[in-house]
């Protein structure tokens, strides 16, 4: 089956072991898709948040800030 990508709109092509999968799916464009597959057939879709090493800029990690 194939995904439209929401970032650039390029067709992911997923083979047969993700009719049941629920998960993130990279694209070419590096968008990070999350998507839920059950028996072949696109439940569900939308961006997940890229996993960066960096620190993030305006999200702050809730009940971190002690000091
Ligand atoms: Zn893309």
């Amino acid at each position: 089956m194939k995904i439209n990508c929401l970032s650039c709109g390029f067709k992911v092509d997923l083979d047969d072991m993700y009719d049941d999968f629920e998960g993130p799916i990279k694209c070419l464009c590096g968008a990070l898709l999350e998507v839920r597959i059950e028996e072949g057939m696109l439940k569900a879709i939308k961006m997940a948040e890229p996993l960066s090493r960096t620190a993030p800029k305006s999200k702050r990690m809730e009940g971190a800030a002690t000091t």
